[in-house]
């Protein structure tokens, strides 16, 4: 029987089984589909809209979770969206809400929630794009197709002119678009109703003026040229956008087509034209532009419109340069998550409208691209000096307290700076590089600015080129472990070992695992590479049993990051490779640290609480390092304390600092008291060892005893102090 039952789900019938993804998903497209109806004109009802926009869920759930993002799948679902007849302006902007409330909630797996919305805000922006795009052709469409009807009308009248007047009137009369007549000195002669119309609905406000008083100050510049063109005979026809004042001082946009008109012997006698209101698209279009190129929450400009300053910053002549600052607000995720995201949204608007303030200046803008990312751009010949003004104004506009809910939040953000000629780099280099910088602002501490260093970013590629060598190399067997030995205070004895990785890396060498294990938690390999540290310790631990069955029984220490913990596996996958291997449970120590466990709620706690049950030990590793609060201590699920090697420094100098040692001493005694075993690292000379070991800790390792190395090595130790 195996050493822990799980007990399914499925007794409680189907209604508590969870929902799948496909449930999720088609839950997210009825909740779309519900935003969207009551503002769409299709004939389907409402349920088969939901089907219809099915498929564009499930488009947008897979770009969401796509190893690589692709724009245009964003844009084919937002082009899908004017082909589904959602052509109000307003079923764009309830599908964006909707796609920001709810897609990364039922489509975000178990992706990290902070990627899965930097994702959705681009989606987002690609839908407005692929929206705005396909609007804009159907209008062009829409256009041409008018402009023949025009055209026909156009034949029509002259015909009709020549044949009839009756039937001249009933044409006349009954065309939907504006039609007038004006003599070529441009008195207006005639105009049908729906001409009237748009100009507000009063004939004798139109009847009797000249087309010449019609300027308005968006004329182009060719308009009154084609006109004196046609009315001198010289031209036939002209076509142009243009705009009117009516009567009562509003505007009306028009597609407008002239004509001219001979008499039967071909001389020019009138001007006949067709007007089609545009007023409303172009309004519409306009607005659609704007959403686009915004952020809704902020009302920044958005990512989009920020590339196309910057390409053309990027773009400008000889002299010019450029200036970027790309500002991340420290510690705003904890903000969002202790707070809640309204109160996150409010602390936003108010940081945007502060940095909107610091750049004014012709030349400058500020964007938003998304969740607590600004930037601010500065163009012109002079922007090595302002740009460091302007980070300095932006560092400066974050001092004062943010007042949020009745709550004064201060906010602090880094800031990396990219300044350079134009013309030399492309605007992703650019904002690559001014991400690193910034990122190595957060580094040194956040709360500044740094500018930007061609070596550093190298360095920082070389990260990148880790990473992506980082998926193959466990399939390719790059890594290997190597142990430590766990030296017990009292004795001498060798207890155990803990495990360390290290990864062979084909051109860097022998790789700590500082330099990868980051990289492998933030792509998810920490999962598949703990599991196999974890498998090989365990078989070590048997092998050492096998084989030295004298020297007493090991046991071996794992270290767990904090994805494994919430992993759902973990507990599975331990008690199988137990099993496996016939090790038992209580010759495994797994250390997870401190600052995976502070805040931990019972939920992540559970796996641990369960592990333990069974027998297995869980160290508090690198303890001291965090803030967590000692009276916790005795919720967690924990048997040995590992006091962090910054204690053990402190004991190098002699006489070590009074202070510490009575620190340590507490810590061990609350620990003891606690039924903790207390297990100190990095001693590194026998002075540390005896002083720790009067201050009553248990267990020691650190270089004194054994760096870590092959699992060989262990034994020749273990066995020089059993006989020695
Ligand atoms: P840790 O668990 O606190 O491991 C102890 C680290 O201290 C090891 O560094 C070890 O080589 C080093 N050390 C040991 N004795 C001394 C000493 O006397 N002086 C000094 N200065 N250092 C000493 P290493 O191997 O670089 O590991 C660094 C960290 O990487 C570990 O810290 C652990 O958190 C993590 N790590 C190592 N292996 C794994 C693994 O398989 N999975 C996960 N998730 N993390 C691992
Ligand atoms: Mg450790
Ligand atoms: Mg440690």
């Amino acid at each position: 029987m195996g050493l822990l039952r799980f007990r399914g789900r499925g007794a409680h019938g189907v209604s508590a089984e969870p929902d799948g993804p496909e449930d999720r998903l088609r839950r997210f497209a009825t909740i779309w589909s519900r935003a969207v109806f009551p503002v769409t004109s299709t004939s389907s009802t409402r349920p088969e809209f939901g089907e219809q926009l099915l498929p564009l869920a499930r488009r947008l759930s897979e770009a969401l979770r796509a190893r690589t993002f692709d724009a245009e799948e964003g844009r084919a679902v937002g082009a899908a969206l004017v082909d589904a007849h959602c052509t109000d302006p307003e079923a764009l902007s309830h599908s964006l809400d909707c796609v920001d409330a709810y897609l990364v909630l039922y489509c975000g797996g178990d992706g990290a929630p902070e990627d899965l919305r930097a994702r959705s805000a681009r989606l987002q922006h690609a839908m407005a794009a692929g929206y705005a795009q396909a609007l804009r052709e159907r209008t062009l469409a829409e256009q041409e197709s008018i402009s023949a009807a025009a055209l026909t009308a156009q034949g029509v009248v002259a015909q009709a002119l020549h044949a009839s007047e009756a039937r001249f009137r009933a044409v006349f009369e009954g065309a939907a678009i504006g039609i007038g007549i004006a003599d070529l000195a441009g008195n207006i002669l005639q105009v049908n109703g729906a001409l009237v119309r748009m100009f507000g609905g009063a004939e004798q406000l139109v009847r009797g003026r000249n087309v010449m008083e019609w300027t308005h100050p968006e004329d182009a510049p060719q308009v009154w040229k084609l006109y004196e063109e046609l009315v001198c005979g010289e031209r036939e026809h002209y076509h142009v956008e243009k705009a009117f004042y009516r009567p009562d001082g509003t505007v009306l946009w028009t597609n407008l087509t002239v004509s001219l008109l001979r008499d039967a012997d071909g001389n020019p006698e009138y001007q006949l034209a067709l007007m089609e209101d545009t007023t409303e698209r172009r309004l519409l279009n306009l607005r659609l532009r704007y959403e686009a190129t915004h952020d809704a929450l902020t009302g920044l400009p958005n990512r989009t419109l920020f590339f196309e300053r910057l390409e053309k910053a990027l773009g400008a002549g000889e002299g010019q340069r450029f200036g970027l600052c790309y500002l991340d607000l420290d510690g705003f995720k904890t903000i969002n998550d202790s707070l809640g995201h309204a109160a996150g949204d409010r602390l936003l608007v108010e940081v945007a409208d502060r940095l909107q303030a610091c750049a004014t200046a012709p030349g400058e803008m500020v964007a938003r691209l998304g969740g607590d990312e600004f930037v601010a751009l500065t163009t012109g010949p002079d922007t090595e000096r302002e740009v460091d003004e302007l980070a300095a104004r932006i560092m400066n506009a974050l001092v004062a307290p943010i007042m949020v809910d009745g709550r004064e939040l201060t906010v602090r953000g880094s800031i990396g700076i990219v300044e350079g000629p134009a013309g030399e780099r492309s605007p992703a280099e650019v904002l690559r590089s001014a991400d690193i910088t910034m990122y190595r602002a957060k580094s040194a501490g956040g709360n500044r600015f740094e500018l930007a260093d061609p070596e550093a970013d190298a360095r920082a590629i070389t990260r990148h080129g880790l990473t992506t060598s980082l998926p193959t190399a466990l399939d390719r067997g790059e890594f290997f472990i190597e142990y430590q030995p766990l030296v017990h205070l009292g004795d001498g004895s060798v207890r155990g070992a803990e495990a360390l990785v290290r990864w062979l890396h084909p051109q860097h060498g022998v790789l700590g695992p500082d330099r990868f294990i980051p990289l492998a938690e933030h792509t998810g390999l920490i999962v598949p590479l703990g599991r196999w540290v974890l498998e090989q310790s365990v078989r070590q631990a048997r092998q050492w049993r096998d084989r030295h069955s004298d020297a007493g029984p090991l046991r071996i220490n794992v270290n767990l990051s904090p994805c494994q913990l919430t992993h759902p596996g973990l507990v599975q996958d331990t008690v199988d490779i137990l099993e496996r291997m016939g090790v038992a449970p209580d010759a495994l120590c797994l250390e997870v640290t401190e600052s995976a466990l502070i805040g931990a709620d019972d939920d992540l706690l559970k796996p641990l609480r369960r592990l333990a049950e069974m027998g297995v030990d869980i160290a508090l590793d690198d303890f001291g390092t965090g803030y967590s609060n000692l009276a916790n201590l005795r919720r967690l699920p924990v048997s040995v304390l590992k006091l962090d090697r910054s204690f053990t420094q402190s004991m190098q100098q002699f006489p070590a600092d009074p202070v510490d040692l009575k620190i340590v001493e507490g810590i061990v005694s609350l620990a003891h008291s606690l039924n903790l075993a207390v297990t100190v690292e990095g001693v590194e000379t026998g002075a540390q060892a005896e002083q720790l070991r009067i201050l009553g800790c248990d267990t020691a390792q650190g270089w004194y005893y054994a760096r870590p190395g092959p699992p060989e090595r262990l034994h020749e130790l273990a066995l020089v102090d059993a006989t020695g």
